[in-house]
């Protein structure tokens, strides 16, 4: 004896055992109209999750990063750093800005570095003087 037709869930090749929901033949889980809507949602979900709100906040700020000068580099990686570790940025946003302000820096000469000159102030040598 077994349940009638009509109350077994019709899902074809698979009997998963499931009484059907209310006309359509099929449990929750293989009513195809149900399958429709859970597909809808599962787009909407992947859609949103893909959709990268920026914060306006972190928006704004982006908008006074300056790399032009050693000084305004130096405080665009300082406020990044801040931001990453206060969760405001991610640690590849971070990684990507400090990237971006070593790629404009130009061949890094630190300024107490001097080239050095060479000056041999020996009597009588003729080494940097004119005789
Ligand atoms: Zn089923």
């Amino acid at each position: 004896m077994s349940l009638p037709m009509s109350r077994q869930c019709g899902n074809p090749g698979e009997t998963c055992g499931m009484l059907t929901i209310g006309a359509s033949g099929f449990c929750q889980l293989h009513d195809p109209q149900q399958a429709a809507i859970r597909s809808q949602q599962a787009r909407q979900a992947a859609r949103k999750s893909h959709e990268w709100k920026p914060d306006p906040e972190i928006t704004a700020w982006a908008e006074t990063l300056d790399f032009s000068t050693v000084e305004s580099r130096a405080q665009a990686l300082t406020e990044t750093a801040r931001l990453v570790a206060q969760g405001g940025l991610s640690v590849g946003q971070g990684q990507a800005i400090a990237a971006l302000a070593r790629a404009v820096e130009p061949k890094a000469k630190k300024p107490t570095e001097q080239p050095p000159v060479f000056v041999i102030e020996t009597p009588g040598s003729t080494n940097g003087a004119s005789s």
